[in-house]
């Protein structure tokens, strides 16, 4: 059983050999009584906090960190092909965390969930109707919960060309606010005014002076800013926020790379303060309460056609490392998957 395994430690960016293809034993034997389940790995998810996960210590984090020398935990959708467990059956189609390899053990069937191959193709239940690290419910539940966008609302999201931007952009829309995002590429610009329903989107890595492009994008100012990135462009937002706007804080991704001394500081934290701005950070498996609403209403959009979803494929294991790269490296249009194998 090929498995990725985490060698050493990025001490900045992930490089490729901080992740090796391994064979392993996986202890194929099924022990009776145990509630086994063995999955054949078909679809893996690549997502931001494994980069989290990849610090030999971090205080406060809400994953453990991986050990060194052991496949990384992704979460994946995958088949039954043996069981020990007495709801689990061979043959069904199960999403939820697994050690990364063709195949995975997972005792007691621990963060299984079945999952249906006639309502969506399987690699959707990584994305947009994924239960556990939810691009789609992260998107909804900061959005609504924190954002509560009214119609006309100027609502800003920055790396929204992601799995979670391509959806709350979109969401935001069909809330009635003027959506703007920022991205790193013009291709991506051009996909989210042409394809996404964004009324606009900017280049932050070619419009640098980002506190003059957020006002030129923004002359009425921001009511919410759905914030993936953090730094800087947190900065620039808060110089061209409006009174009583919402910060939904989804993720920091500017400094997933640097302990928390290199980065840099915010230096205009009193806007807070002086325009009455909730800020509020929110972790996805806190709102899972909140997934039957979320299922029915995107459920909704997808069947009238008002919501798209797009997915970035990568072929094979081997090819995980690099896919996760390319996903820091902002090289994905939409949510980043790895096909391992077919059922
Ligand atoms: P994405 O699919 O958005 O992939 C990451 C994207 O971020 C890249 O494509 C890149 O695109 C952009 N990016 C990378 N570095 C920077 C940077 N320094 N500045 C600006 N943009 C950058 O990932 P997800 O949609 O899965 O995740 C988006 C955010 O949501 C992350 O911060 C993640 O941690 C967070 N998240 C939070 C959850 C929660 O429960 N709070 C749950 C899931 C995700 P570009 O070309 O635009 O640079």
């Amino acid at each position: 059983n090929k498995q990725v395994i985490l060698v050493s430690y990025p001490k900045d960016w992930v490089i490729e050999d901080n992740l090796r293809i391994e064979e392993t034993d996986i202890h194929l034997s099924l022990k009776p009584g145990c509630g086994h389940v063995l999955l054949q790995t078909l679809w893996a998810s690549v997502d931001p906090y494994l980069r989290w996960r990849m610090q030999e210590s971090k205080e406060g984090l809400y994953a453990q960190p991986f050990q060194l020398g052991k496949p990384i935990v992704v979460r994946a959708v995958s088949k039954v092909i043996a069981s020990d467990h007495q709801e689990i059956h061979v043959g069904e189609f199960v999403a939820g965390p697994i050690s990364l390899g063709e195949y995975a053990l997972v005792e007691g069937g621990q963060g299984l969930w079945k999952v249906d191959p006639n309502l969506a193709p399987l690699s959707y239940y990584l994305g947009l109707l994924a239960f556990t690290g939810a691009p789609g419910l992260t998107a909804w539940a900061g959005l609504n919960l924190i954002g509560e966008p009214k119609p006309g609302d100027e609502f800003f999201v920055s790396a929204a060309a992601g799995a979670v931007g391509l959806v709350v952009g979109q969401l935001a829309k069909l809330k009635g606010c003027r959506v703007v995002g920022s991205v790193g590429s013009d291709d991506k610009v051009e996909l989210l005014k042409k394809e996404f329903g964004y009324d606009d989107a900017f280049n932050y890595k070619k419009e640098v002076n980002w506190d003059a492009t957020l006002g030129k994008y923004f002359p009425q100012g921001i009511d919410i800013y759905f914030e993936n990135v953090g730094g800087r462009m947190l900065e620039a937002v808060l110089n061209h926020i409006n009174l009583n706007g919402r910060i939904p804080v989804c993720g920091m991704l500017s400094s997933y790379n640097q302990e928390w001394t290199e980065q840099e500081g915010v230096r205009n934290l009193q806007n807070i303060l002086e325009k009455c701005v909730k800020m509020q950070g929110f972790i996805v498996s806190h709102h899972f309460h909140h997934l039957s609403t979320y299922i029915q209403e995107v459920a909704g959009y997808l069947k009238e056609g008002k919501i798209k979803y797009k997915e970035h494929v990568t072929e094979g294991l081997e090819n995980f490392a690099k896919s996760f790269i390319g996903m820091l490296k902002g090289a994905n249009f939409g949510k980043v998957v790895v096909h391992i194998s077919d059922p």
